[in-house]
């Protein structure tokens, strides 16, 4: 298919808009995965803690979409760190989303008072080297967690997956990590929902005869980030994937870079959570 991809350090490549998943019970993301996949999405984003990567890979076989068209992303919890632990954690997820690859495997997040990510990740190159992950890469690696990946095994993520949407746009994050060639992927990229009833993205909206969605989603797209909207709507799915034909004037990108604020973050911040 013709939609954008962005290329990773490794050679590889990502649909740069997948179907975020989280808190979708497994006969919902059947469904969901499949209208989805239909409406010309090739790239789902789950994760071990969502419990639903059996409705997950159900979806992927109803759709018909061969499994090779479609880029799977998952993710090792953060009671499954560790070196071994890793490894079977991979293996119970395989086993659940009924398929022997995954695009990309994620360290869903530092957990930095375990300390163990670094034997974690080190899991994460013996599983791509096995070809149980085409590609690994981590999430929610704020402050300099993956200097301590790199000093330790040379090796870079392909990706980091953080919290990210106009009002929390991560502009320091990024700007570290783009010289490393790091893609930034934004989740939670419409502020779970509550940043489409901002007047300044209504306005935009307007004008382009978009929805508010379709314009924060056009933004991520121009940004170059990944980005994962959830649904579980048929119809919001579809309207979330019909962003290429149009695209944001300086005034727009403006606007929506103006709506950066350093409290914006919502929930957890990486480098003090407990779990
Ligand atoms: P989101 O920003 O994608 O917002 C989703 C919500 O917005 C929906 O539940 C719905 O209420 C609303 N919505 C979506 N499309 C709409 C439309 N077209 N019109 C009106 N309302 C619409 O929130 P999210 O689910 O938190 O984030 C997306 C994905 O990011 C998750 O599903 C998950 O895959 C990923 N994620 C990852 C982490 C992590 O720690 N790595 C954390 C949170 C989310």
């Amino acid at each position: 298919s013709t939609q954008p991809h962005v290329t990773f350090h490794d050679g590889r490549s990502i649909p740069q808009i997948g179907l975020g998943v989280w808190q979708t019970p497994n006969d919902v993301a059947v469904t969901a995965v499949d209208a989805a996949l239909k409406a010309g999405y090739r790239h789902i984003d789950t994760a071990a803690v969502y419990q639903n990567e059996e409705g997950v890979g159900q979806g992927i076989a109803k759709s018909g979409v061969a499994r090779g068209d479609i880029f799977l992303t998952t993710k090792v919890w953060n009671d499954d760190q560790g070196f071994d632990e890793t490894l079977r954690a991979m293996d119970a997820s395989l086993k659940r989303l009924g398929t022997d690859y995954v695009d990309l495997y994620l360290i869903h997040w530092p957990s930095a008072y375990r300390g163990k990510y670094v034997e974690t990740w080190k899991a994460l190159i013996r599983l791509k080297e096995e070809g149980k992950a085409r590609s690994i890469g981590v999430s929610n690696f704020e402050g300099t967690y993956i200097d301590d990946l790199a000093d330790a095994t040379g090796i870079l993520p392909v990706i980091n997956q953080v919290q990210l949407h106009p009002r929390f746009q991560q502009r320091k994050l990024r700007a570290a990590y783009e010289p490393k060639k790091i893609i930034t992927e934004s989740w939670s990229p419409l502020g779970q929902g509550t940043l489409l009833a901002d007047p300044a993205i209504s306005a935009i909206a307007q004008r382009h005869g978009k929805s508010p969605a379709q314009v924060i989603i056009r933004w991520h797209i121009e940004e170059g980030l990944v980005v994962i909207p959830k649904s579980v709507t048929p119809s919001r799915i579809v309207e979330n994937f019909d962003v290429f034909d149009f695209s944001l004037s300086a005034e727009d990108k403006a606007a929506i870079n103006g709506l950066d604020s350093a409290d914006g973050r919502i929930g957890s911040d990486p480098v003090t959570a407990q779990f």
